[in-house]
């Protein structure tokens, strides 16, 4: 039976961190001189929405004394553009707060990737970070959050950050949950460990911290997400994406046959992004219908940065919706109702420009 431990954090993280490993079985999965490297979440769009920096650190200091001889921090962001991801890094201060502990950071986006060509569920040809995939021991740590199309985003969904650029949005296009179970048949992280220090609610970027004071973590990238997920609400088989992975062989989704140790499990519901969704916006109406998660992502975006300024009240996405006559519709999917409703144009179309024809009454749209 796999096990995953749930470990308070107090004051000392190190310590929380140090008994979540031990807890799990970690403990010795480092050798003496191994080069390890740590994959958080750390996706350049919100630092609420990332793996906490106090939390890598301790992960940095945790491996170092199991005797790594080098741990790097590697991640691929959300493709934001070099400029937003190196300000959203000085604001965080990683890199000077890596270096003082002794470990460094690698943009994936810039280093080496092994390519992957013809796979069942992949884009034809998808790049995954050298580092990741060569090092002695991949620490994954993401944060806990809800997401629109896999209810959470945890271990299994993190490693979308060890791809190029151009592939994340493949992966979209393509269908998101088989590809990132495919993705994780090609990359396979020996350590597990979701930050619940702070869990995000409402939204993967944009939504509210909730304090649960928590270190959830396993050798299992599956069994650690569905404890995980089941923490913040959603049970045992309840999770699309964990019962794919299970399907594929990747792990265990079944909470009976997890053996949880150290605290018990004692589910806090967090509020879902459609939840939120109708909270906020009660007057809006999405039609949807075979739209992938990047135009949803991008409605999101455009709802947050539009606020109370909106004026749209119908909004179209997907290659299947027939709009009504006055539904705003988003992305190339929608190409062939532009000539008679707003639009905004791209695959997926920009968060900002959403927010500005989200923003724009109905008579003064193009
Ligand atoms: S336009 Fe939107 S729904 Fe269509 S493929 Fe692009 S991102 Fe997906």
């Amino acid at each position: 039976m796999t096990t995953v431990s749930i470990t308070r954090v107090g004051t000392d993280v190190d310590a929380a961190f140090a008994l979540a490993m031990e807890r799990a079985g970690c403990t010795g999965i480092i050798k003496p001189g191994n080069r390890v490297v740590i994959k958080p979440n750390w996706n350049a769009c919100a630092i609420p929405g990332s793996t906490k920096l106090v939390t890598v650190l301790a992960a940095c200091r945790w491996a170092q004394a199991q005797g790594a001889g080098e741990v790097i921090v590697g991640e691929g962001p959300v493709p934001v553009g070099r400029e937003r991801i190196d300000a959203y890094l000085a604001e965080m201060g990683a890199l000077e707060a890596l270096a003082a502990v002794g470990s460094r950071f690698v943009l994936f986006d810039t280093d080496g990737h092994v390519l992957f060509k013809d796979l069942p569920d992949l884009p034809p040809e998808i790049g995954i970070a050298r580092l990741a995939l060569e090092c002695d021991v991949l620490i994954n740590l993401p944060l806990l959050k809800v997401h629109s199309c896999c209810l959470t985003t945890l271990c299994v969904k993190n490693l979308k950050g060890c791809l190029r650029p151009a592939d994340k949005m493949a992966f979209h296009r393509i269908g998101l949950l088989p590809a990132v179970v495919a993705l994780n048949r090609l990359i396979r992280p020996h350590i597990n460990l979701v930050d619940a220090i702070e869990a995000m609610e409402g939204d993967h970027n944009r939504g509210e911290m909730v304090p649960l004071g928590l270190f959830i973590a396993g050798t299992d990238p599956v069994a650690t997400d569905a404890v995980a997920s089941a923490q913040v609400g959603f049970p045992s088989g309840t999770v699309p994406l964990l019962k794919l992975a299970h399907a594929a062989g990747l792990g265990e989704h079944r909470l009976d046959q997890i053996e949880v140790v150290g605290e018990p499990l004692v589910p806090q519901r967090l509020e879902r992004v459609q939840d939120r969704l109708l909270r906020k916006y009660p007057d809006l109406q999405i039609q949807e219908a075979g739209g992938c998660s990047a135009c949803s992502a991008a409605l999101m975006d455009g709802l947050f940065i539009a606020g109370g300024n909106r004026k749209a009240s119908k909004v179209a996405f997907g290659p299947q919706v027939e709009p009504d006559a006055d539904a705003l519709v988003l992305g190339a999917c929608t190409r062939k109702y532009w000539a008679t409703h707003a639009h905004v144009v791209g695959c997926p179309p920009d968060g900002a420009a959403v927010a500005r024809a989200l923003c724009t009454p109905p008579g003064d749209q193009a």
